[in-house]
C-alpha cells in the first residue's frame, strides 16, 4: 500500500517487534567491534542511516547526509566538477553558492530565465522556488535541455522541501538541501543533505565525505529526523499561514511573492511542478527604516535570517550582501495561530508606513 507524506514521514524508523516509536537513540561510538553494520565513526552510523534512509526515500534517491547545506553544496561541486568546468547558476538563488563557485566558471541567470544554451555546461544547478526572490523554473523542461547537452542537473530544493518538490521525478539528477530550515524545523540545529538517483554518484560523495572528514553529528541527525514526523504538519500550518497573509498584505506592500497564491506570477509553474507550498514569502518595505519599525512594533516577528521554524521571523536580505532593494523581507511564516499572527502583522505594517 502507498501511504500519504503524513504517514511516511511519520512511519519513518525501524519497525519490528521491541523497536522504539521514538527516532533510536543517537548516541553512537567511534569504534566498534568488527562484523555489524558499523565500523568507525567517520563513515557511517546509525542515526545517519536512519535519516538518510527517510530523505531519499521522500526524494526518490540515495540521500548522503552533511553537516550543513552549505556542506551539502560543496561536497557536489568537488565531486562532479574540475576547475575551468562551466556551471550554471542561479543569479538570485542562495548568495553563498555563488560565492563557493567562483573558482568555476560561472554562468548566472536569473531563476524565471530566460536561459542560455547548455552547450559546454558541465552542472547546472537551479533553486526553485528561489531564495529569498521566490522566482520559479521549469524543472522538467530546463533538464531536458540540459541533459541534451551532456549536462548534469541539480536542484536546490531548501525552499520547497522534500515534501513540497521531488525534482529527481521532474527529471533532475541532483537534490542538495539545507536541512536546517523546514525540514528539522526547530531553528536548533545546522544540517544539509544531498540526494542522487545514480547510485555510483552516491558512493562517490560519501567517499568524498569520508575523506575530507566534515561529517554532520549522529545527534544532529537525530534531531532532524524527529522534527521530520511533523513536516507535514508544520508545512500545513505554515502555508495556511502564508496565504493569509498574502491575502492582509496585497495592495499594502510592494513586491509581494508567495508562489502558492494564483495571483502570483510563478503560481501556474510552481503548481504545475510542486506538490504543495510553504510559509516563505517575501515583499518590500520602502526603507530600512521601515524595516526596523516593523519588527519593533511586531511581538510575534522575530528579526532573524534562516526559514522554516515554528516561529515567525523576517530577514532583511540586503543586509547580508543579497544583490535586492534595501527594503526586501524574506518572511518565514511560523506555526502560531493564524488570526494571530495576521493581526500582528498588520499592526506592525501600520508602524512601518507611519499610518497610526
Ligand atoms: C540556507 C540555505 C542554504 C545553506 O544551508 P546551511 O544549512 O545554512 O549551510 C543553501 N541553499 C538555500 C536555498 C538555503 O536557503
Amino acid at each position: 500500500m502507498t501511504f500519504g507524506d503524513g504517514t511516511r514521514v511519520v512511519h519513518t524508523g525501524p519497525s519490528g517487534p521491541g523497536s522504539s516509536l521514538g527516532v533510536p537513540s543517537p548516541v553512537a561510538a567511534s569504534t566498534y567491534r568488527l562484523g555489524g553494520p558499523d565500523t568507525y565513526g567517520r563513515p557511517h552510523n546509525a542515526s545517519w542511516r536512519a535519516l538518510e534512509e527517510a530523505l531519499g526515500s521522500l526524494d526518490g534517491g540515495e540521500c548522503v547526509l552533511f553537516p550543513s547545506g552549505m556542506a551539502a553544496i560543496s561536497c557536489l561541486l568537488r565531486t562532479v566538477l574540475s576547475t575551468g568546468d562551466r556551471l550554471v547558476l542561479p543569479s538570485d538563488g542562495y548568495f553563498l553558492t555563488r560565492q563557493l563557485a567562483a573558482s568555476y566558471e560561472v554562468v548566472e541567470v536569473p531563476t524565471a530565465g530566460p536561459y542560455p544554451s547548455f552547450d559546454g555546461v558541465r552542472l547546472v544547478l537551479l533553486e526553485s522556488p528561489s531564495n529569498p526572490g521566490l522566482d520559479v523554473c521549469d524543472i522538467a523542461a530546463l533538464a531536458e535541455a540540459a541533459h541534451a547537452a551532456g549536462a548534469l542537473v541539480a536542484v536546490d530544493n531548501t525552499t520547497a522541501t522534500p515534501l513540497g518538490q521531488r525534482p529527481l521525478e521532474l527529471g533532475a539528477d541532483v537534490v542538495v538541501a539545507s536541512d536546517t530550515k523546514a525540514v528539522a524545523g526547530h531553528s536548533d540545529v545546522v544540517l544539509g543533505h544531498v540526494t542522487v538517483r545514480d547510485p555510483e554518484l552516491a558512493a562517490r560523495l560519501r567517499d568524498e565525505r569520508t575523506l575530507t572528514g566534515a561529517i554532520p553529528g549522529p545527534f544532529e541527525a537525530w534531531l532532524a529526523h524527529r522534527g521530520l514526523g511533523t513536516l507535514d504538519l508544520r508545512l500545513a500550518r505554515q502555508a495556511a499561514n502564508a496565504n493569509a497573509l498574502y491575502d492582509a498584505l496585497q495592495g499594502k506592500v510592494a513586491g509581494l511573492r508567495w508562489p502558492g497564491a494564483s495571483a502570483d506570477p510563478a503560481h501556474l509553474l510552481a503548481a504545475k511542478q510542486m506538490r504543495r507550498f510553504n510559509g516563505v514569502l517575501t515583499f518590500e518595505l520602502p526603507s530600512v527604516a521601515a524595516v526596523d519599525a516593523f519588527l519593533a512594533a511586531s511581538e510575534l516577528v522575530a528579526a532573524a535570517t534562516s526559514f522554516g521554524g515554528l516561529h515567525s521571523s523576517l530577514d532583511r536580505r540586503a543586509q547580508w550582501g543579497d544583490p535586492v532593494p534595501e527594503g526586501l523581507c524574506r518572511f518565514s511564516a511560523g506555526c502560531e495561530d493564524t488570526a494571530d499572527l495576521v493581526a500582528d502583522v498588520l499592526c506592525a505594517l501600520s508602524h512601518a508606513l507611519g499610518l497610526d
